[in-house]
């Protein structure tokens, strides 16, 4: 019945009477199945009165003039580089440490991701070496709040300002992050920058199974968000629906459809209604990490600085240098937690490999290691105080068990275990 796995350990380790502590969970409830059927009896079900609703709540939430809702984040970070004019050849610098999406979308208007690497104490841009990335292509700086920290915005912006480059903010992890703007805490999305562009998957903050947001205070980008996200379409479906006179469009330009429904609309009304008490809720709960987690010796917690608040998306720590990143995760979904690999880097993905996908601006080094040595521990607002005290201690002992053999044996010991 001990069936080892490829770690060399039993299955019977394992307890069954445990439940699987997962590494996100959406709080989805009565709430959000009330306003779908809703929708549903309403008869009208895609970019009607409820999307309208949700932008105009959006944008009042993070303290903006416009909000357009789109189909997910990676569409928001299409629409947005169109409108800075980012088109064939054109340069944007961003960070290779981040979601594909974040890159993809600038290949998608025939650009060049310029990637430039981390900050040493985080995850996020260093705005040190955006300058010197930039060339008389570049058309745009696209810079993430990496699952959920705010990136050190101002001196970006300033950079921006200064040289007339566009900023572009993916937050999409960042849905109620906070930063001190000028002696305020501001949300993220209002304005700092260009645009912001938010996601809504389920492994964000707030979902509505699928969606994007897009924040301005420019009028102008939010026309041309709303004419590309229909099909650029001339007319939207609830003015000639409410017209008492025949209406003919046009589509004068290229468009997409990148349409929210108004059933996920709905939903997000209800997840933003939500949001106050679930980042509440996550930042005490990353409280209790940080104080538990600070007795394990080689530990490296994330650091916060003192002008952002985390919605705490994602609580990512970094592990000892000496040990397997895979044989500690693995360790610890034995003991039926379950982790992921910290940020990914995308320079080094195959979709990546083509001379002219990308341009590497720096040395990529510390975004490197970062893949390598992090892990993101489970967090969501359903979690109790037991469970982070389970994860803690399953860290603990999967670090000490993980330490007590060199990387390089347990590396060797997993593939001759393939
Ligand atoms: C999740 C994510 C995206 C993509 O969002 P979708 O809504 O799934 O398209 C883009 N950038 C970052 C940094 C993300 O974490």
């Amino acid at each position: 019945m001990e069936d080892e796995d490829r770690c060399g350990r039993r299955a019977s380790c394992m307890s069954p009477s445990l439940p699987v502590v997962p590494v996100a969970k959406p709080v989805l409830g009565e709430e959000e199945a009330e306003a779908v059927r809703r929708v549903i009896l309403s008869g009208w079900v895609t970019q009607g009165p409820e999307v309208a609703a949700f932008e105009s709540e959006f944008a009042a939430f993070v303290g903006t003039a416009h909000a357009c809702a789109v189909s997910n984040c990676t569409t928001a970070l299409h629409l947005a580089l169109m409108a800075v004019g980012v088109g064939a050849g054109d340069e944007v610098i961003t960070v290779s440490h981040s979601f594909i999406a974040t890159a993809n979308a600038i290949r998608y208007c025939d650009g060049v991701p310029v990637f430039i690497d981390i900050e040493a104490d985080g995850y996020n841009i260093d705005p040190s070496l955006i300058e010197r990335a930039i060339t008389s292509r570049t058309k745009a700086i696209l810079c993430v709040h990496q699952l959920g920290m705010p990136c050190d915005l101002r001196p970006v912006v300033e950079i921006g300002k200064r040289l007339s480059i566009p900023v572009i903010e993916d937050a999409a992890c960042a849905t109620g992050s906070e930063i001190l703007w000028d002696g305020n805490w501001e949300k993220i999305g209002r304005s700092h920058g260009d645009i912001a562009c938010f996601s809504f998957h389920p492994r964000k903050v707030v979902t509505t199974g699928d969606g994007g947001m897009l924040t301005t205070a420019n009028p102008e980008y939010d026309r041309k968000f709303r004419l590309w996200r229909q099909h650029g379409m001339s007319v939207t479906d609830a003015v000639r629906h409410g017209s008492r006179q025949v209406i003919f469009e046009d589509y004068d330009e290229l468009g997409y459809n990148y349409r929210m429904t108004d059933l996920q609309a709905a939903v997000g009304r209800v997840q933003l209604r939500r949001l106050p008490e679930l980042i509440a809720q996550r930042r005490r709960l990353a409280e209790q990490y940080r104080e538990r987690l600070s007795t394990i010796p080689g530990l490296t917690l994330p650091i916060e600085p003192d002008w952002a608040r985390s919605n705490w998306q994602s609580f990512c720590v970094r592990l000892p240098d000496a040990v397997d990143q895979r044989a500690v995760m693995q360790a610890l979904l034995d003991q039926g937690i379950s982790t992921r690999r910290g940020v990914m880097n995308i320079h080094l993905e195959g979709a990546y490999s083509g001379q002219s996908s990308h341009r590497v601006a720096t040395s990529l080094k510390r975004s490197v290691a970062a893949q390598r040595q992090t892990i993101v521990l489970p967090l969501y607002a359903q979690m109790t105080d037991l469970d982070i005290v389970r994860v803690v201690e399953a860290v603990r002992s999967s670090l000490a068990e993980a330490a007590s053999l060199p990387a390089a044996v347990q590396h060797d010991r997993d593939i001759a275990l393939v």
